[in-house]
């Protein structure tokens, strides 16, 4: 597929999946290939793990600062996952929107569902993967976590997969340059979508305008040809 060359305006896509399933992998690519995309950068308790970049990857905080920042209401969203907390810093849709920018959030389901309830009208995509053993292969591959922690992500996997039903959008991370296309088109799609809603409602809010000076300029003449009925408020051509 070509590049996606249309850029964003505010939109929020949310991408979850079980730990080891390939969402940083795959948000990496897509963009590198998609403008007007920016990732939104979590808060977190848990230590960097080898490569991880501080502000780049996550924001690396103490137990103590992060207390501090849910006390001053300044995450949209944060949970416990995996024994560390993990925190969206607030979004302002408006700034996003004038930058021509749209955010990726890479957060588990329970913040997902915390969003969801926050913001109008966020996109979720679930990622798969192929199977359980698949999963497992990534995560004893990825060589981070200990022989116990793996288990431990494993059973949380299958408890989250449950969610995926609740999403817009599912992703099997089989192949990578696949899943990465599919991303692609599920956000140019998404695009259009949004684009198509932000023309209907300029045209509205002109239609309302153009309406509005007929009133004022002339509500007289339009009333005596029996055009305009005052005691309901309702032009001839207005549909009840
Ligand atoms: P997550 O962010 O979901 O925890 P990562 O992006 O860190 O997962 O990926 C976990 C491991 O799986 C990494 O070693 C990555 O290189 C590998 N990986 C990601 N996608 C694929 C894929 N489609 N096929 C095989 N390995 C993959
Ligand atoms: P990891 O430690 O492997 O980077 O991430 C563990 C889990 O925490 C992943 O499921 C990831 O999506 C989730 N996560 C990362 N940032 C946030 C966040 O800001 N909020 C929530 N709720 N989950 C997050």
């Amino acid at each position: 597929m070509a590049s996606v060359q249309s850029k964003g305006k505010g939109l929020i896509f949310i991408i979850s999946a079980p730990s080891g399933t390939g969402k940083t992998t795959l948000v990496k690519r897509v963009m590198e290939d998609v403008p007007g995309l920016r990732f939104s950068v979590s808060y977190t308790t848990r230590p960097p793990r080898a490569g991880e970049q501080e502000g780049e990857d996550y924001h690396f905080v103490s137990p103590a600062v992060f207390q501090e920042m849910v006390k001053r209401g300044e995450f949209l969203e944060w949970a416990e996952v995996l024994g560390s907390r993990y925190g969206t810093p607030r979004v302002d849709l408006k700034v996003l929107a004038a930058e021509g920018i749209d955010l990726i959030l890479d957060i588990d389901t329970q913040g997902a569902k915390k969003v969801r309830e926050k913001m109008e009208s966020p996109v979720l995509i679930y990622l798969l993967p192929p199977s359980l053993e698949d999963l497992e292969d990534r995560l004893v591959k990825r060589d981070l976590d200990s022989p116990d922690r793996i288990k431990f992500r494993m059973a949380n996997a299958q408890k989250d997969m449950k969610e995926a039903r609740r999403y817009h959008y599912v992703i099997v991370n089989d192949r990578i340059e696949e899943a990465a296309e599919k991303l692609k088109a599920i956000i140019l799609a998404e695009r259009g979508r949004n684009r198509k809603q932000s023309i209907l409602e300029k045209r509205r809010k002109k239609r309302n305008r153009n309406h509005g000076m007929v009133h004022r300029k002339n509500l007289r003449k339009i009333q005596l040809l029996g055009l305009y009925h005052p005691h309901d408020d309702r032009f001839l051509w207005d549909r009840r």
